[in-house]
């Protein structure tokens, strides 16, 4: 593990704190004139090529980006999923066409961009999803189905949509992906409530939806070679380069140790021993992300320890949030606030991007080299 910066690492994050720092009251007034801001100084899509709108710099210097941003406690990109996930796709499988049209725009924030995986029958075992894309006899598709879950699909211009266009071969192999119009005919979104009141995610209905071939990504059939594009790209934005979930460890040790002795004796045993545990399952997460950071500075990918990283740093996550709501007491039911809204939105965390059974089952197989789970359904058609 490397922790210094070279000089010009070191050059590029003094620029990026003072850019951030100048400017960090603007973010709340408009999260897309914010993400406008940051893409105009340079500090978004860093990775990006330039014919794609991007700076083509390192990933080190996009993650140091990312770790001022964490720094400061300034929110996350509006765009996020079209930044880490479909603008990626976009560049890997897209025609010079559809790059030019899009994706200077998202990463300005000028469209918003959602991902339209899942349904109602098809989260972790993405494969067996069941949204049809037809050819319409002229030239064009038709697409009937659901989707679920669906993160800003309310508030998005545009979406990366998967759907089977073959049920007769093994369902990996009879997917297309496709780029849709949000606001086309046909087209509905229904917003879902989460458990602290708010709407992030929804259900997405396609009701003969005309997509035109120009929009397709990839090759018909193609569609998991493309998706894959996307999740490898999902899981990279998610390992965080160490700048973890949820409140800083640190946060909820000071927030404990101000009111723990309002605790019975017990409970202040048991609070340390929480405190404790969630404390260096949050190191193990940050470390595993900075060890990331390192291969990525020199040069190498990620491994699979970045599904690790995700996993105990969404546990510890929660485990901290759960302990800060309890050491406030009779405060709690009526504290509202950061905590409780914290402690009702990670358990999504365990569960988006790979869930934790999932991200066990990669660490059981590609890094302890366990045997693999049986898959009886395996090239079975969907
Ligand atoms: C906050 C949030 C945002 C999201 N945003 C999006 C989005 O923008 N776009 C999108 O397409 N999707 C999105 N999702 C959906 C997400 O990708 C799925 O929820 C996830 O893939 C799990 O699928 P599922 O909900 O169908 O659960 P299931 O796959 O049905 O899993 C149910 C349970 O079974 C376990 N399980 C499943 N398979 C295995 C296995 N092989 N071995 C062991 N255990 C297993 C799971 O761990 C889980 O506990 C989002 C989810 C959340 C929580």
């Amino acid at each position: 593990m490397d922790f210094d910066d070279t000089p010009d690492e070191a050059a590029w994050r003094a620029e990026v704190r003072a850019f951030l720092t100048a400017h960090r009251d603007e973010h709340a007034a408009d999260p897309r004139a914010w993400q406008a801001l940051l893409y105009d100084a340079g500090f978004v899509g860093v990775t990006w090529p330039a014919d794609a709108g991007g700076r083509g710099g390192t990933p080190m210097q996009q993650a140091i980006v990312d770790q001022e941003t964490a720094r400061l406690g300034l929110p996350a990109l509006i765009n996020l999923i079209g930044i880490g996930m479909c603008g990626p796709t976009v560049i890997v499988h897209g025609s010079d066409d559809q790059k030019r049209r899009y994706l200077k725009r998202l990463l300005r924030a000028d469209d918003l961009w959602c991902q339209l995986f899942s349904e109602p029958a098809a989260g972790s075992d993405l494969a067996a999803l069941r949204t049809r894309a037809v050819r319409d006899g002229n030239g064009g598709w038709r697409v009937t189905g659901q989707k679920v879950w669906t993160t800003l699909a309310h508030l998005a211009d545009y979406g990366i949509l998967l759907t089977r266009t073959n049920a007769d071969v093994p369902k990996h192999r009879g997917l297309t992906m496709f780029v849709v119009d949000m606001k086309a005919p046909g087209v509905t979104v229904r917003p879902l409530r989460q458990m602290n009141g708010e709407s992030h995610f929804n259900e997405v209905f396609f009701d003969d939806v005309a997509i035109p071939d120009t929009e397709r990504l990839g090759e018909p059939g193609q569609g998991w070679t493309v998706a894959l594009t996307t999740l490898m790209n999902e899981r990279l934005s998610l390992g965080g380069g160490g700048t973890g979930v949820g409140a800083k460890p640190e946060t909820v040790a000071r927030h404990v140790a101000e009111r723990i002795g309002g605790l019975s004796p017990d409970r202040q045993v048991l609070a340390r021993q929480q405190l404790g545990r969630g404390y260096v399952a949050a190191l193990g997460a940050r470390y595993t992300g900075y060890r990331q950071l390192s291969r990525i500075s020199h040069g190498e990918l990620p491994g699979p320890e970045a599904s690790a990283g995700k996993l105990s740093g969404t546990r510890s996550a929660r485990d901290l949030a759960d302990l800060a709501v309890r050491v406030l007491g009779e405060d709690a039911a009526v504290a509202g606030g950061t905590w409780q809204n914290l402690q009702a939105v990670l358990p999504g965390m365990a569960i988006a991007g790979g869930s934790d059974q999932v991200l066990r089952n990669i660490i059981g197989e590609r890094v302890l080299g366990l045997p693999a789970e049986p898959r009886v359904d395996k090239g079975a058609p969907a």
